[in-house]
């Protein structure tokens, strides 16, 4: 079922019909006038572009999207997402295991993600109608936030609302999914020199002792050489390692991850004694994580992961200048930048890169057959990529 690795993948190319785009052979002389999108070349030397934490980023996630899980002849829908986590931690890569009846099922409650206030609403609704305080357990908030919730819910079409007199009463238009299986945390370290590694191993262990995601990895560049040289550096067993080659496509399981109790209460090491290497004789703090809360963390990222996927990088970089564009290497479309000939990194593309340059209006009105210039085209294109990896989402909203 998984495409080799460098074929397009047949649900890209159709995709690039579907927008009325030709296929990946003809992308440039087909638009090359209104879309001025640089020449698919196959086997382009990319290796620069990867080795920028970002780059590889990209990279992950695109395998992730088709491979996962590592080694294994297994058909598990996947939704990949990346820069996603809690206040405290926010991880590189996330992959979403997903039971393929639920995850479909969820496409019913539409593209974007259910915040708290409305997963309490449509969780909760009764599958016959009843006064909204009789049928949701309170929220621990006033109830007026709820009934804004209800009414949101509603014109987003997801829960049936009328009025008994002055009371509102809920009905469920369809029970909630449990359609995230788990929750693996991926790393994304193409250069683990030793002070990476140092820098990386708190957060590792902070990811093991509070077990918020299923499993924790760590993705480094693949070097060849008989023993991973991330292997020798001091992180948590638990933590699995990737060896990947982002020009392949490719990575080998150089460690297997421990899975992670995310049913029990998780520590949050608050601070440690002996920080600098030395003896002491003070306790470490800590606070625990109960299960409820972590249940709640998690369907909180899940829904974000579904809503934004990996391919939202574009929201935070400039599409709208006219040196931008989309470039497609192996099926993946990846950014690109004319005036540094290079792909930019999501954090020198913006508002403050010295060549920015605003798209000129003419692109906003002329041949283009929706509103916008090539800016919202590429967004367009990108979201239409997301939707086709979100079985059942007819639309994008
Ligand atoms: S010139 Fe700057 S803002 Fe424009 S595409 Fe390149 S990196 Fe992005």
């Amino acid at each position: 079922m998984r495409a080799e690795p460098h074929s397009p993948d047949p649900a890209d190319i159709v995709s690039l019909r579907s927008t009325g785009i030709r296929g990946p052979a003809s992308v440039a002389g087909s638009i090359g006038q209104v879309f001025p999108h640089p020449r698919v070349r196959p086997g382009v030397d990319d290796s620069d572009a990867y080795s920028t934490e970002f780059g590889f980023e990209l990279r992950t996630c695109r395998w992730a999207e088709r491979e996962w899980p590592p080694g294994a002849d297994d058909d598990t829908p996947v939704i990949v997402a990346r820069q996603l986590g809690t206040e405290r931690r926010r991880w590189d890569t996330i992959v979403l295991e997903c039971d393929p009846d639920a995850l479909r099922k969820r496409a019913r409650f539409g593209r974007k993600r259910l915040d708290s206030d409305l997963l309490h609403a449509v969780r909760n609704a009764p599958a016959e109608w009843t006064y909204y305080r009789d049928a949701l357990p309170h929220p621990g908030y006033p109830w007026r936030y709820v009934r804004e919730a209800i009414h949101r819910a509603d014109d987003r079409g997801i829960l049936e609302t009328r009025k008994d007199g002055n009371r509102i009463q809920v009905r469920r238009k369809w029970p909630y999914p449990d359609w995230c299986e788990r929750i693996v945390a991926v790393e994304n370290k193409p250069d683990l020199d030793r002070s990476a590694a140092r820098r990386l191993r708190p957060q590792l262990e902070f990811d093991v002792a509070m077990a918020l995601a299923d499993e924790v990895w760590v993705a480094t560049q693949r070097t060849g050489e008989r023993v991973e040289p991330i292997l020798l550096e001091d992180l948590p067993v638990e933590a699995g390692v990737l060896a990947f080659d982002p020009d392949t496509l490719s990575a080998d399981v150089a460690w297997h991850p421990r899975t992670l109790a995310v049913e029990k209460p998780g520590t949050r090491i608050l601070e440690r004694p002996n920080a600098a290497g030395e003896r002491d004789g003070s306790a470490a703090r800590f606070e625990y994580a109960d299960p409820e809360w972590k249940r709640e963390r998690r369907l909180a990222i899940a829904e974000r992961a579904y809503e934004r996927g990996w391919r939202s990088f574009v929201d935070t970089m400039r599409p709208d200048c006219r040196q931008f564009r989309l470039r497609e290497v192996d099926g993946q479309l990846l950014p690109y930048c004319d005036a540094k000939d290079r792909q930019p990194t999501a954090a020198e593309c913006s508002g403050s890169c010295s060549s920015y340059e605003p798209e000129p209006p003419t692109w906003r009105t002329k041949g283009w057959p929706i509103e916008g210039g090539p800016g919202k085209r590429f967004k367009a294109l990108l979201a239409d990529r997301r939707r086709r990896r979100r079985p059942g989402l007819e639309t994008e909203e």
